[in-house]
C-alpha cells in the first residue's frame, strides 16, 4: 500500500452522515418491531439498549463480517490498523463496535447508578466515611463533566487532524483509507482547521466562564443543597438538554419534558424527541403553563 492516502475529515465525515442515516432507519424499524412484537411499555423501559443493539446490527452486518459500511463504500474509504498495512483484525473491529455502540449507554448506565448508590447511603455527623462519599458526591458531577469536555476536545482533534470521528476509532487506532486517491482533495482540510478554531475558542470560553463562575460563588455544600429542595435541580424538574432546572416545562407528545428555548431550539435541526427519538413536527409541542 504504497501509493496508500488516509482519509481527510470531509471523506469521514460524509461516510458518518450516510451510516447515520441508514442507522436512523434501522433503529426506527427495531423500536416498530420491539413496539408491535413486547408491548410500547417494554419498549419504554429498554428504549436505549434497543438502539444499541441496532447499531451493533448494522455493525454486526458491514464492518464485523468483514465489508465496509454503507457510507464508507458511499465515501469510498476503508478501514485499515494502526499499522496502515492491513485491515483492523476481527477482535479490533469488535472493540470499536462495542465501545461505539454500548459505551454511552453503559457509562451513562453506570453515572445514574453510581448517584442512586450514593443517595442511598445516609448522611452521619462528623465521619471520616462520611466526609469521603460527601466529597464523593461534590465531585460525580465533575468527573463526569470531565467525560463531556474530553468528548469535546476529541472532536476537535478530529477537525484539526482528521483520522478518528469516533472515540472508539481512536482507542482502537482504526484509521481509513481512500480507496480511489483522484476522488480526494487534499486541500478540502484548512474549513475543518478553521471549524476546530472554532470548536476549541468555544470550549476554552464555556470553561473560562465556568471557572469564573465557581470562583464567585461561594461554596454550597450537599447537605445546604439537599436542604434546599425547592431550588435544587433534581431528575424531577432538570432539563435533559442543558442539565440545568428546567424554565417553561415543554412537554412532547412522547411525554418527555425540557425547556422551550431548548426543545425548540433542538427541534430545529431534528424533528425527534432527544431522549426517545420519537418523531414529531413542531406544532405538537405543549407549554405547560402554571407547571415547572
Ligand atoms: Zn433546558
Ligand atoms: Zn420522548
Amino acid at each position: 500500500m504504497a501509493n496508500s492516502q488516509l482519509a481527510g475529515t470531509a471523506e469521514i465525515l460524509r461516510a458518518s452522515q450516510k451510516d447515520e442515516e441508514y442507522m436512523r432507519y434501522l433503529r426506527n424499524l427495531t423500536a416498530d418491531i420491539t413496539q408491535r412484537c413486547l408491548g410500547i411499555p417494554f419498549w419504554m423501559r429498554w428504549k436505549d439498549l434497543s438502539s444499541s443493539f441496532s447499531d451493533a446490527l448494522f455493525f454486526g452486518l458491514t464492518t464485523l463480517s468483514g465489508l465496509q459500511t454503507l457510507g464508507e463504500e458511499y465515501a469510498n474509504i476503508i478501514q485499515i490498523d494502526r499499522s496502515l498495512k492491513s485491515i483492523p483484525s476481527k477482535w479490533v473491529r469488535f472493540t470499536d463496535i462495542s465501545l461505539r455502540t454500548f459505551g454511552c449507554y453503559f457509562l451513562l448506565r453506570f453515572q445514574t447508578w453510581l448517584e442512586n448508590q450514593l443517595s442511598l447511603i445516609p448522611q452521619v455527623e462528623s465521619n471520616d466515611d462520611n466526609t469521603y462519599i460527601t466529597n464523593l458526591k461534590a465531585f460525580l458531577p465533575i468527573i463526569f463533566k470531565a467525560i463531556s469536555v474530553l468528548q469535546r476536545i476529541h472532536l476537535i482533534a478530529f477537525y484539526f487532524y482528521g483520522n478518528y470521528y469516533s472515540i472508539s476509532k481512536r482507542f482502537t487506532g482504526i484509521k481509513y483509507l481512500v480507496i480511489r486517491r483522484w476522488l480526494s482533495n487534499p486541500d478540502q482540510q484548512a474549513p475543518y482547521k478553521l471549524l476546530g478554531w472554532i470548536a476549541a475558542t468555544q470550549l476554552c470560553l464555556s470553561l473560562a466562564i465556568n471557572l469564573y463562575a465557581a470562583s464567585t460563588k461561594p461554596p454550597v455544600s450537599i447537605k445546604e443543597k439537599e436542604s434546599n429542595s425547592g431550588e435544587a435541580v433534581n431528575s424531577k424538574n432538570q432539563c435533559s438538554l442543558c442539565f440545568e432546572k428546567r424554565s417553561y416545562s415543554t412537554a412532547t407528545p412522547c411525554g418527555h419534558l425540557f425547556c422551550w428555548s431548548c426543545i425548540t431550539s433542538w427541534m430545529q435541526n431534528k424533528e425527534e424527541c432527544p431522549l426517545c427519538r420519537e418523531s414529531f413536527p413542531p406544532s405538537k409541542l405543549i407549554y405547560l403553563q402554571n407547571y415547572y
